[in-house]
């Protein structure tokens, strides 16, 4: 099959924070981009990580150097590409007389963090004696606490927003963005890729397209994608499951976020300012089943309240002040013996050239290290085919929220008539892209509010839904939105969006109960 008479030049599946990096990139360069995801954008392991944009400094005990310095880089350009959602964040580690990692020990791995921060602008760590620590966090358990050490990373309060602002900025850039398609089959022919099949969306048949190159970008479902292969392929894929609970402000909640090690296990684990919330996690447990079935079971959630308590405690948080909790599962590679610690985070870009040449598998990968990852799955795309391309741009473009930002801010608190509350709410998650929200306020949204803190406007849901490739309620909710993550998951506004999703999207009566009855199962399953 020549590049012109194929449909496209690239297709790609999975749209997770890696598929949507990669089709952002690939569509920069010119190439023809079709993304196909079976559900929403975001809803699969991106959405249920710990949402920090880190060096990884817990792989400094693993000597995975390389991949702490690229780590570390990608944090330095996110801060600016995607300014209005990776913020700077302070975290302290406190160090015990009982801890396995000894005062110098954790000295050490600082030094190191900061050497290879070195040119990326973020504070030196610090350590701090027994008292300076207490007196900036009195909350934290007094017995046996030596000091501890305080250090600079980075947040991605809504990971999910990440990937929209990816595949808006693909398809701005020309590529064909499909949610709610699966793939459902990929055709090998003369032992190069050639085609693949997926159901759309719209007519609900199954299609078929052509490219030289299908990059295989579905997370943990990397191996059940390439069990569609009309021919025996390998499987990679070994994920470990994790889980998170977040709770409100508790008793002796901490004001900066708190990296600690586990009593039972040694595990490090977090306890975050989130979402004006704490989220608590994570665990880390081989896992073979479904990916879209994972759930956080009682043991971890016993685990996490019980160490949560143990370090803080007065908090004495049990499962009712959970306001959810959920799992998801590490697309690792396969390594059944040894610690799930010590599988390596590094991402694997396997170019299937005996079996299927043209067909690219991500194995594994970090939120933080995506955009440098997608960089190298296009080239390796453009290594696999004869396709001619421009330069990645994606170094140096800003995402679409992250351009003119300041501007965007001055502009919104000078002219738009929202309150205050609702300028910074809106900014956080849409960035510069909030001004196109506030000219959606037509008549008949102006002034008109969803909850009663007036921080979310009704012209938002107009909004998403008329640009932002939502479909059902959830996705406007959770993936949009993001009210879907506030303490009560945004159900005390779901009827009122439903109604207005209702009118823009075309749902009738019925189609509209189908909705909410959808929205509340799901926010079922994140019930503790
Ligand atoms: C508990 C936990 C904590 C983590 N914490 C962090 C952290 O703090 N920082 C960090 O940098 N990283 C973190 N990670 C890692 C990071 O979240 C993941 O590596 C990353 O999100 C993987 O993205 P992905 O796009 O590869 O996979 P996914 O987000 O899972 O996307 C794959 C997509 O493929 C789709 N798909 C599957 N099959 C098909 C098909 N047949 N057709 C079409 N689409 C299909 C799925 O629906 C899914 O949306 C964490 C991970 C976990 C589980």
């Amino acid at each position: 099959m020549s590049q012109q008479s194929a449909d496209y030049d690239i297709v790609v599946i999975g749209g997770g924070i890696n598929g949507a990096g990669i089709a952002r990139d690939a569509a920069l360069r010119g190439l023809r981009i079709l993304l196909l995801e079976k559900n929403d954008f975001g809803s699969g392991t991106t959405a249920w990580s710990s949402r920090l944009i880190h060096g990884g400094l817990r792989y400094l005990e693993y000597a995975e150097i390389p991949l702490v310095f690229e780590s570390l880089h990608e944090r330095r350009r996110l801060r600016h590409l995607a300014a209005h959602l990776v913020t700077g964040l302070r975290l302290n580690i406190p160090i015990y007389e009982d801890s396995r990692r000894s005062k110098s020990v954790i000295r050490l791995g600082m030094i190191a963090y900061d050497l290879l921060s070195i040119g990326k602008k973020t504070p030196r760590h610090e350590m701090l004696s027994r008292d300076e620590l207490l007196r900036e966090e009195p909350g934290l358990r007094r017995e046996g606490l030596l000091g501890g050490a305080r250090y600079y990373d980075a947040q991605v309060t809504f990971a999910e927003r990440l990937v929209v602002e990816n595949v808006l900025s693909a398809r701005d850039a020309g590529a064909d963005v499909r949610n709610y398609s699966p793939v459902i089959g990929i055709n090998v022919r003369k032992r190069a890729v050639h085609s693949l099949q997926f159901i759309d969306r719209e007519s609900g048949e199954e299609t078929e397209v052509s490219a030289p190159v299908i990059i295989n970008a579905a997370g943990p479902w990397v191996d059940k994608v390439l069990t569609t292969v009309n021919r025996e392929m390998p499987q990679f894929m070994g994920g470990t499951k994790g889980s998170h609970i977040v709770v409100g402000k508790f008793e002796g909640a901490p004001h900066a976020a708190f990296y600690i090690e586990a009593h039972e296990d040694g595990r490090p684990f977090f306890v975050i300012p989130w979402n004006r919330q704490y989220l608590i996690g994570t665990t880390d447990i081989r896992y073979d089943g479904d990916p879209a079935e994972v759930t956080a079971s009682e043991d971890e959630l016993d685990y996490l309240l019980n160490e949560t308590n143990r370090v803080f405690p007065s908090a004495h948080l049990s499962k009712s002040d959970i306001h959810f909790a959920y799992a998801g599962v590490r697309p690792l590679p396969r390594r059944d013996k040894g610690p799930e610690s010590a599988i390596t985070r590094k991402h694997i870009i396997f170019r299937h050239k005996k079996d299927a040449k043209g067909l690219i598998s991500i194995i594994g990968g970090k939120l933080t290290t995506y955009r440098n990852l997608a960089e190298q799955a296009v080239d390796a795309a453009l290594k696999s085919s004869a396709i001619d391309a421009k330069d990645c741009e994606t170094r140096t473009l800003p995402l679409p929220g992250a351009a003119q930002l300041d501007a965007a801010g001055e502009k919104l608190r000078s002219a738009s008539g929202l309150t205050p509350a609702c300028i910074e709410r809106v900014l956080g998650i849409y960035g510069s892209r909030a001004v196109e929200l506030v000219d959606t306020a037509s008549e008949e949204f102006a002034n008109v509010y969803l909850d009663t803190n007036r921080t979310v406007p009704a012209a938002e849901v107009a909004f998403v839904v008329r640009n932002e490739l939502a479909v059902t309620l959830i996705d406007i909710m959770h993936r949009r939105m993001m009210v879907g993550l506030d303490a009560d998951q945004g159900l005390s506004m779901a009827d009122k969006i439903a109604s207005i999703a209702a009118r823009e999207a075309g749902w009738d009566k019925s189609a509209r109960e189908r909705q909410l009855k959808a929205l509340h199962a799901y926010s079922d399953r994140f019930k503790a």
